[in-house]
């Protein structure tokens, strides 16, 4: 039977696509290699705990919020969550900031912990949170990024205002420019702080990062960080749940290994060789999967080329799961769900220097039995580091080691506290959500003008769509969904800049 559509992937941008698809009455199937949906926000059960996978820090359903909308325009319920105020304690080698959502009470925050510069702080901070407000409304509109087609750039022409004009001086600038032009950049704890939280957002640091971008990531805890009951999982849960309810078709443990097309119907093979065919392709793996999946003869039509993309540099996770029991726990910190460690402001923000622990809050017993806690620590790992097989048992435990001992020094008992640890590695992340070499959190920027060297969902061969954090709008879960709203909204032939 022709499908209107097949979802490759299960992601935040497949199920978004796939939902979407579904509740506007097309027929769609959707594919997942693995046994769980949700790829790199996903979950897996051990040992009495659920454990998230990969992503943790819920956002997007603040009013007016991305996620929020989503699930309006599904009729979805939202699952329960709690929007936070003390959303993460970070921990820099000689001080602890947490990270408020109120802005008066941020700005307090930050007279607290910064004795230097503390005037030029706000005002920077000022200045994201206007521009932020800005960039948001453009991406609200859903405009696909770089138009591949005459009526996406039209769609793109109708999403720009004289706001948005106005921040064309920032495209030609790094944040670091920014926080220079405020004589912020000497500031070391400061510019770790800021360092820091780029990173978990836009995977590397100002020097890096276009200052529009970096603008966006740090104005979005303002707007609302969330933590969800039972994780991010939960969230795609309820999407899969309504597609189901839409009539949608979903197979788990059905891997794509091949995509072909004869005239205009597209056949999607899988790797116990049944065939499926289909008019249009959602592909939600990153990006440069699709050289391993598409016919060689349609590689010439995808702006992507397969050496350049192979050479592309993303980051891997190092990442641990530890079920414990939360007696390690100072009190001012075990309401807070989100820890961020920086050991030294000497090395560099990623192998276990710097990483995130993510912790189920008491009574969140789809995590954790009553009285225990589940716990998801990440860290940006090389990817290369990880494929030699003869050090990667003695690696695994130096890391494992390396982060324990960090924590222990915050909380003296924690170590002794663990009821169950296991990690995972780039070599997990690509055996469980296909992303190739274990890359995920999408493509590092370049620098200032890497917005502009976004894919665009529209992948220039007619019926093949991409959506995920290598497409735009960019990485974790508000990124890859957006993308999947794009491509739905683009097969449904209706763009929210035309009315409809
Ligand atoms: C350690 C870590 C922590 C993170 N923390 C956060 C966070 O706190 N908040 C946040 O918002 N974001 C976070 N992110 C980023 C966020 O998780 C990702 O950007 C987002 O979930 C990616 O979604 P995606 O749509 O690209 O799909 P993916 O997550 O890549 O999923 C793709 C799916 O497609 C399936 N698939 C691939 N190829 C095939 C095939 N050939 N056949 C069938 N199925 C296939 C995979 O199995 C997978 O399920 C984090 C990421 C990581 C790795």
């Amino acid at each position: 039977m022709l499908k209107d559509a097949i979802v490759i992937g299960t992601g935040f941008g497949g199920i978004t696509a796939a939902a979407l698809l579904a509740k506007a009455g097309y027929d769609v199937l959707t594919l997942e290699a693995a046994s769980e949906l949700g790829g790199c926000a996903s979950k897996f059960e051990r040992s009495g705990y659920r454990f998230s996978a990969g992503a943790t820090v819920g956002m997007g359903f603040e009013e007016g919020g991305m996620l929020k909308r989503l699930f309006e325009e599904l009729d979805a319920p939202i699952p329960p969550m709690r929007k936070l105020d003390e959303i993460m304690n970070v921990y820099l080698p000689d001080r602890t900031v947490t990270y408020f959502s109120d802005k008066e009470r941020w700005y307090k925050e930050v007279m607290d912990k910064f004795e230097c510069d503390q005037d030029r702080i706000h005002a920077f901070f000022e200045e994201v949170f206007k521009v932020a407000e800005i960039l948001q409304k453009f991406v609200e509109k859903r405009a696909i990024f770089p138009p591949a087609t005459v009526s996406e750039f039209f769609v793109l022409l109708r999403s720009l205002d004289v706001k948005l004009l106005g921040l064309a001086p920032y495209l030609t600038q790094s944040l670091q420019d920014r926080l220079s032009k405020y004589g912020l950049t000497k500031n070391k704890p400061f510019m770790t702080f800021i360092n820091g939280q780029l990173m978990d957002s836009v995977q590397t640091t100002a020097a890096s990062s276009p200052s529009l971008l970096g603008y966006m990531a740090l104005s979005i805890f303002h707007k609302g960080a969330f933590y969800v009951e039972g994780g991010l999982a939960s969230i795609i849960h309820a999407l899969a749940e309504n597609y189901h309810t839409s009539g949608g078709e979903m197979r788990l443990r059905h891997k794509v290994v091949s995509i072909a097309k004869q005239g205009d119907v597209w056949t999607v093979m899988t790797k116990r060789g049944q065939v499926f065919r289909t008019k249009q392709v959602i592909m939600n793996a990153p990006v440069h999967n699709i050289f391993s999946l598409l016919e060689p003869e349609l590689h010439i039509d995808l702006p992507l080329k397969e050496e350049k993309e192979k050479q592309k540099y993303a980051w891997g996770a190092f990442t641990l799961y530890i079920g414990a029991d939360p007696s390690f726990l100072i009190p001012e910190s075990s309401s807070i769900p989100f820890h961020q460690f920086i050991s030294s402001y000497e090395s560099p923000l990623s192998e276990g220097n710097q990483f995130l622990f993510s912790m189920s809050q008491e009574g969140d017993t789809k995590f954790a039995p009553i009285g225990k806690r589940s716990i998801t620590i990440s860290t940006h790992t090389n990817v290369d580091k990880w494929w030699d097989r003869e050090k990667y048992d003695s690696r695994k435990e130096e890391y494992m080691e390396r982060i324990i001992d960090s924590i222990d020094k915050r909380f003296p008992s924690f170590s002794s506290k663990i009821d169950i640890k296991m990690a995972g590695t780039p070599v997990t992340f690509k055996r469980y959500t296909q992303r190739a070499d274990g890359k995920v959190g999408g493509y590092i920027p370049s620098g200032k003008y890497s917005l502009l060297k976004n894919y665009s969902p529209n992948s220039r061969v007619d019926g093949l769509w991409f959506c995920g954090d290598t497409v735009f709008p960019g990485a974790g879960s508000l990124g890859s969904s957006l993308s999947g709203w794009m491509v739905a909204d683009a097969i449904k032939g209706k763009h929210p800049s035309y009315g409809m």
